[in-house]
């Protein structure tokens, strides 16, 4: 896998306790909408001791010229030395890597499950479709606690209204703990969510990201709703 250096340009707060870093893109570093990279980082705490590793989805899509990653601040050793770097700083990316991106049969339909921050390679995947006028039916089921923890929301409300091929099915599964008005979905995503969303579509292509155990309980009911291993697309975003 080729090592690319990238520098810091801005960290942007984008939900609760969830920000995005956004880094120079290097020279030659190509990818597909969905993929993944490992972002290096030295640890200031200990420079020379090993280096601090973490797989991202890029947020950003590739006809974007910067390079987006986004995750849950937490503290772990890894997230404090993210949240220590300062604008300017090197770190290094290597990938890409992942097979969560969309198939060559443009007239198969996509289902996109994301549970919390699972929703970074479906923003790219999303933005790329846009950018190149794809006529895919694209549908995106979005898990969250409350509105104030989900990321790129009103990027997504945008797209729900201005692009006839994609559709917006956010539900806020803790609505009782926001301070924010919500008229949407409230219901933790089941096998009668996903008929209710998506099943007037025709043999869709589903994709789910998010914490090991969610994705796990969305492929168990889209096996039990007869839908085939080859038509499941999954990434574990592990440490959730
Ligand atoms: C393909 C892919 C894409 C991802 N994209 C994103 C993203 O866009 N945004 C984002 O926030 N996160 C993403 N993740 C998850 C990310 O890599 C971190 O694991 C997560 O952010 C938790 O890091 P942490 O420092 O908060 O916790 P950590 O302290 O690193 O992890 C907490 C606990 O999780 C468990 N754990 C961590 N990593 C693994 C592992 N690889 N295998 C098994 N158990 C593990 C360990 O028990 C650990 O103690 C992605 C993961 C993968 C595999």
């Amino acid at each position: 896998m080729t090592t690319y250096e990238v520098r810091l340009t801005q960290t942007v707060e984008i939900a609760d306790g969830t920000a995005a870093f956004q880094f120079t893109k290097p020279a030659g570093f190509n990818f597909k909408p969905g993929q993944a990279v490992d972002l290096v980082l030295i640890d200031p705490a200990s420079p020379n001791a090993e280096n601090l590793r973490h797989t991202f989805s890029i947020v950003a899509a590739p006809f974007q010229e910067e390079l987006v990653l986004a995750t849950r601040m937490r503290d772990s050793a890894y997230k404090r030395a993210l949240r220590s770097l300062p604008v300017g700083a090197a770190a290094s990316i290597e990938g890409p890597f992942g097979s969560l991106v969309l198939p060559e049969d443009r007239a198969r339909p996509a289902v996109f499950i994301a549970g919390g921050i699972g929703i970074t390679p479906f923003i790219s995947i999303l933005r790329q479709a846009a950018h190149d006028r794809l006529p895919q039916h694209l549908r995106l089921l979005y898990s969250n606690r409350r509105p104030e923890d989900a990321a790129f929301l009103e990027e997504l409300q945008q797209r729900d209204r201005q692009h006839e091929n994609f559709r917006l099915v956010a539900t806020m599964t803790a609505i009782s703990k926001s301070s924010r008005q919500w008229d949407g979905e409230t219901v933790s995503i089941d096998g009668a969510f996903l008929k209710r969303a998506a099943g007037a579509l025709v043999a869709p292509i589903y994709y789910v990201a998010g914490p090991p155990t969610m994705v796990e309980e969305m492929c168990e009911t889209l096996n039990r709703m007869d839908v085939d291993d080859d038509d499941i697309c999954s990434e574990d975003f592990f440490g959730y």
